[in-house]
């Protein structure tokens, strides 16, 4: 089946993506398994080798594959990071993992003629299924430890950025060992419907409301399934906090790919004195970003919004909130340039937890602040949402900081600072509530998502008579 394939800065449906069939699915899946005893039977150092060997590959492809990105997107400069950070994130596996991965001798237990030994068995068939706002590091963010851990792995990217799945396969293809075991499936939802009665496990970033599908399908096939979800990151600015350093960190938080990340701040509740201070401090810093819509797209740091839909939720929660009473401080229009759409970086303030803007996820760079008595009710209101994906707390008593961060209900906080899953690995955590569910795909835990343990369990005493029924 064919599918037309949205340009985000033209508006124009310029590529046109063929969608791999359930049969098609099922011949690949049973390729790669084919494929995976011989990937397993290597030592993760080897393993390692062939992903640097990809590396060199990726780099040759660059251009094109930052190219398509961009076109997939609409970004240039967030697609030429998203490219730089997969480069990195195969260096750290290849660095990291081969430890980790290392079975080592039997252990003397508790017990004293029993010996024990752990041995971690790759789980043959990964499934990805990743969405469009990072389409390629999210595509491979579980790919990499599955495959260091000696698993095969087919990914079905999103139908809305397909762009970059030639350029990569070409990469993946100058690495004939890797290309045995790593394929992408284009297509949209029934692909990926089709793969999940295909493989052993699956990995799932994307919506609340697909990940439930997905996660029923996993229970249905009796597969493990780690769900990585939407959110509605909250930021609490507390008494004491520097105005300036939340400023500019929510600025950031708030706004960078144009709020079009799981780890976007989406709410803030401020601590009141400090509220029309820091409203003017967000105006000047949010006054400073501009569409990237030139003919230069690196200049500017707001991409556009990358589909006509999803600029209807905006416009939604932008309408809903301002019937209810808010105020638009400033922003607060979605722009038609060049047939693309680009929302305006947007403050809004007299906001309430009866708008959708400060309940469900927008995915659009606005922020609502909303001014708050103290420390408890922030944290009551922050809590009080569906979603648990991360948050950020700012306050220069940092013991007064840690302790809201402690109990802000969400699996990654940021404290004086905003979205730092962003750019550090080493945290391991979980999404709470609806954000998702199964192990941390951050830290080196990541890797045991891709193993089942065995336990080898030795009677190393034996001159000992093994007749249980009388001995004991
Ligand atoms: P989406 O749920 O619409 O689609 C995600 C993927 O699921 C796509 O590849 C799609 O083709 C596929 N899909 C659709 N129906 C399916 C089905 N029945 N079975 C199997 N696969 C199916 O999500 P999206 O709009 O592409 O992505 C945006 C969402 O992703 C936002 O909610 C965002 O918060 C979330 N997200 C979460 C994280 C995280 O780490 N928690 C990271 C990035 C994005």
């Amino acid at each position: 089946m064919s599918l037309a394939v949205r340009n985000p800065r033209s508006g124009k449906e310029d590529y046109t993506l063929v969608a791999a069939t359930a049969d098609r699915v099922a011949e690949t899946c049973a390729q790669l398994r084919r494929g995976q005893p011989a990937w397993a039977a290597l030592t993760a150092a080897q393993r390692a080798q062939l992903l640097q060997q990809w590396k060199q590959a990726l780099q040759q492809h660059r251009d094109a594959i930052v190219a398509a990105l961009f076109a997939d997107t609409g970004r240039m400069n967030e697609s030429a990071m998203e490219f730089d950070t997969i480069c990195h994130a195969i260096d750290r596996w290849c660095r990291d993992a081969p430890p980790w991965l290392h079975s080592g001798p039997p252990q003397q237990t508790s017990v004293p003629f029993l010996a024990v030994a752990r041995q971690d068995v790759a789980i043959p068939l990964v499934g990805v299924i990743s969405p469009w706002n990072f389409p390629l590091l999210l595509s491979l963010i579980d790919a990499l430890p599955a495959l260091m851990a000696g698993c095969a792995v087919a990914v079905k990217p999103s139908e809305i950025t397909p762009r970059f799945i030639q350029p990569l396969q070409a990469s993946i293809a100058a690495v004939p060992a890797l290309a045995a075991v790593l394929a992408y499936l284009p297509g949209a939802g029934a692909t990926g419907a089709a793969l999940l009665e295909r493989v052993d496990a699956v990995c799932f970033t994307g919506s609340v409301a697909t990940g439930r599908k997905v996660g029923e399908a996993a229970a249905r096939a009796f597969i493990p399934a780690f769900l990585e979800l939407g959110g509605k990151d909250a930021a609490l600015v507390l008494e004491g906090a520097d105005i300036a350093r939340s400023s500019a960190a929510l600025a950031w938080g708030a706004m960078v790919n144009a709020g079009q990340s799981c780890l976007s701040i989406e709410r803030a509740y401020v601590h009141q004195p400090l509220l029309q201070p820091l409203l003017e401090h967000l105006s000047d810093d949010i006054g400073k970003l501009r569409f990237c819509a030139g003919e230069d797209p690196c200049d500017g740091e707001i991409g556009p919004i990358i589909s006509a839909r999803q600029a209807d939720i905006i416009r939604a929660h932008l309408d809903d909130a301002r019937a209810k009473g808010a105020t638009v401080v400033c922003g607060g229009e979605i722009e038609r340039i060049g047939g693309g759409l680009w929302c305006q970086p947007t403050l809004l303030t007299d906001v309430d937890h009866t708008m959708l803007v400060m309940t469900e996820e927008t995915f659009a760079p606005i922020l609502p602040l909303m001014g708050v008595g103290g420390d408890e009710q922030a944290l009551a209101l922050a809590n009080d949402s569906q979603f648990g994906l991360s948050g950020a707390v700012f306050c220069n008593d940092r013991d007064r900081a840690r302790a809201v961060a402690r109990r802000l209900q969400a699996g990654a906080v940021s404290i004086n600072d905003c979205a730092l899953t962003a750019i550090m690995h080493e945290g391991e955590k979980q999404a709470f509530k609806l954000s998702g569910m199964g192990g941390s795909r951050m830290g080196l835990v990541s890797l045991r998502r891709f193993v089942q343990r065995k336990a080898l369990l030795e009677n190393t005493d034996l001159t000992w008579d093994p007749w249980w029924f009388h001995s004991r």
